[in-house]
C-alpha cells in the first residue's frame, strides 16, 4: 500500500496561518495528530480529494451533514434551480410550505416547525421555548453531551480525566473555554446520562424549577454511547410525571437513524426536538419541531437567514432522496459489513475494539469491547492514544476517519467496495501498530 504525501496541505496551511485563526475555518478542523490539516479540493460520492490529488474514502462527512455523500445530484439540481430564482428573499415561498408540511409528516413529535441555521442555534431556540412555555428556568443536561458552542451549551462536554468531573450524582459544571461567562452554567443541572434513578430523584426534588431535560437520544458527540434498553421510555415517563419538557437534540441522529430521526427509531416522542447537519446535505440549515402549544407559546424565531430558499431547496431534495425505498436498508447493510469486518480484525489482532452501529452512525473505540453506560465509563476505559494512531495511519492510506473519538458516519453514496477497501487499510494499519 502506498503512503500518501500531503506536502501541498502543509504548504497551504503555512500560507493560511498568517491570515486566519489557526489556519482553519472551524477549530474542529485542527488535526489532533499532525501539525496541519489535510486540505481538500473537491468531493464526489463517498470520496474526498486533497490538494495533492490523493483520494480518500471519507467517514467524516463534514462532521455528519453529508448523509447523501458529496455532490448528491438531486440536491445539486434543486439548489442550482433555486439559485437561478434568487438565493435569499426574507419572505415565505411555496417550497417553505412544502418543507414544513413534509417535516410534520415524517417526524413523530412535529406538529409545528421553526427554522434556524445551525445546530447551536436550534438548541438555543428550543431552550428559550421550553423556558417560555413552562415559566421555569433550570435545564437538565448530561455529562459529555455537546449541544453547540454558545455559553450555556458548552458546559461539561468533556474532561481530561474522571477526577475532573467530581461527584457522580452532583458533578462539577465544567466551562469549556476561556471567555464563557461564569454564570453560563447557573441554570444548568448536570447529570450522568443513562441513569434513570438519578434523573427521577432530581426531577422529584426540583421539578418545580426545571423547564426541560435536554439530551441526545443516542449520545453521539463525545464518546458515542447507546441508550440502555428502556432508558428513553423511562425518561419520557418521568419528565411527564414531573411536568418537565423533554427535548431531543437530534442534530446528529436526525435523518441518520431513520427518516423520522431517533424518535422514530426508538419509538419515544419528545416535546421538542432539534435538527441540523444532515437535514440539508451540507447547506447551513436547522429546524426546531415540537408540540403545537409549546412551539406557539410566543417566542419569535428571529434570524436573517432562517428558512432561506437555498437551505429549503436542499432540505426538500434531501428528504425526497431519503424517502426512496431501500435507502436505510442500504445504510444498515454497509454498517453491518463494516462492523463484521472490524470484528474479524479485532480477533486477528487480539485487540479489544468496541464496535457498534446505530443507523448510519458507526462507533469504533480502542481499549474495551463491552457496552459502556455513561461518559465516565467511557472516559476511564477508552484508549484514545491508540485510536488516534489508528486514524492517523488510515488517513495516510486514503481512509478518513474522524479524530472526534470514534464516531464515524456512513453515507448513501458509500459502496460495499468502499467498505472492503476500508477494511484492507484498517488491516494494514492495525498490523503496523503491532510493530
Ligand atoms: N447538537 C449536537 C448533538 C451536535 O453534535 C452539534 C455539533 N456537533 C450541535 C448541536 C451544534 O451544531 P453546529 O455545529 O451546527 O452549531
Amino acid at each position: 500500500m502506498r503512503r500518501y504525501q500531503t506536502e501541498g496541505s502543509r504548504r497551504l496551511h503555512q500560507q493560511t496561518v498568517p491570515y486566519l485563526l489557526d489556519g482553519v475555518g472551524s477549530s474542529f478542523h485542527v488535526s489532533s495528530y499532525r501539525d496541519y490539516p489535510v486540505a481538500m479540493t473537491h468531493g464526489k460520492g463517498s470520496k474526498l480529494y486533497d490538494v495533492d490529488g490523493n483520494e480518500y474514502i471519507d467517514y467524516v462527512l463534514g462532521f455528519g451533514p453529508m448523509l447523501l455523500g458529496y455532490c448528491p445530484p438531486a440536491v445539486d439540481r434543486a439548489v442550482a434551480e433555486q439559485l437561478r430564482r434568487g438565493s435569499h428573499f426574507s419572505a415565505p415561498t411555496e417550497d417553505l410550505k412544502r418543507l414544513s408540511q413534509r417535516l410534520v409528516e415524517i417526524i413523530p413529535s412535529a406538529e409545528l416547525v421553526a427554522y434556524q441555521n445551525s445546530g447551536t442555534e436550534v438548541v438555543m431556540y428550543a431552550l428559550r421555548l421550553a423556558r417560555a412555555y413552562t415559566g421555569k428556568y433550570k435545564i437538565v443536561k448530561f455529562e459529555g453531551q455537546y449541544h453547540g458552542w454558545s455559553d450555556e451549551e458548552k458546559v461539561s462536554i468533556d474532561a481530561s480525566c474522571v477526577e475532573e468531573l467530581g461527584d457522580r450524582e452532583n458533578p462539577r459544571k465544567i466551562l469549556h473555554t476561556k471567555g464563557q461567562r461564569l454564570s453560563s452554567a447557573e441554570d444548568l443541572i448536570v447529570l450522568p446520562w443513562n441513569d434513570l434513578p438519578a434523573l427521577e430523584r432530581t426531577l422529584a426534588a426540583r421539578g418545580g424549577e426545571i423547564a426541560a431535560v435536554l439530551m441526545e437520544p443516542c449520545m453521539c458527540d463525545s464518546g458515542p454511547i447507546l441508550p440502555k434498553p428502556g432508558y428513553l421510555e423511562g425518561v419520557r415517563e418521568v419528565t411527564r410525571k414531573y411536568g418537565v419538557l423533554l427535548i431531543f437534540d437530534e442534530v446528529i441522529t436526525g435523518f441518520r437513524l431513520a427518516l423520522g430521526g431517533a424518535q422514530a427509531y426508538y419509538g419515544v416522542t419528545p416535546d421538542l426536538s432539534t435538527f441540523a447537519k444532515a437535514i440539508a446535505s451540507g447547506y447551513p440549515f436547522g429546524a426546531v419541531v415540537g408540540r403545537r402549544e409549546v412551539m406557539a407559546c410566543g417566542v419569535p424565531a428571529s434570524g436573517t437567514f432562517n428558512g432561506n430558499p437555498i437551505g429549503v431547496a436542499a432540505a426538500l431534495a434531501t428528504i425526497e432522496t431519503l424517502s426512496q425505498p431501500g435507502v436505510y436498508a442500504h445504510l444498515e447493510g454497509l454498517a453491518q459489513q463494516l462492523e463484521t469486518g472490524f470484528r474479524a480484525l479485532a480477533r486477528k489482532y487480539h485487540r479489544p475494539l468496541y464496535l457498534r452501529h446505530v443507523g448510519s452512525i458507526f462507533i469504533l473505540y480502542f481499549g474495551f469491547a463491552e457496552d459502556v453506560e455513561d461518559f465516565r465509563d467511557w472516559l476511564t476505559q477508552a484508549d484514545l492514544a491508540s485510536y488516534t494512531r489508528f486514524v492517523a495511519g488510515c488517513e495516510e492510506y486514503g481512509v478518513r476517519f474522524t479524530d472526534r473519538r470514534g464516531r464515524e458516519y456512513l453515507s448513501v453514496a458509500h459502496t460495499q467496495e468502499d467498505i472492503r477497501r476500508t477494511l484492507a487499510v484498517a488491516d494494514q494499519v492495525l498490523g503496523e501498530m503491532e510493530r
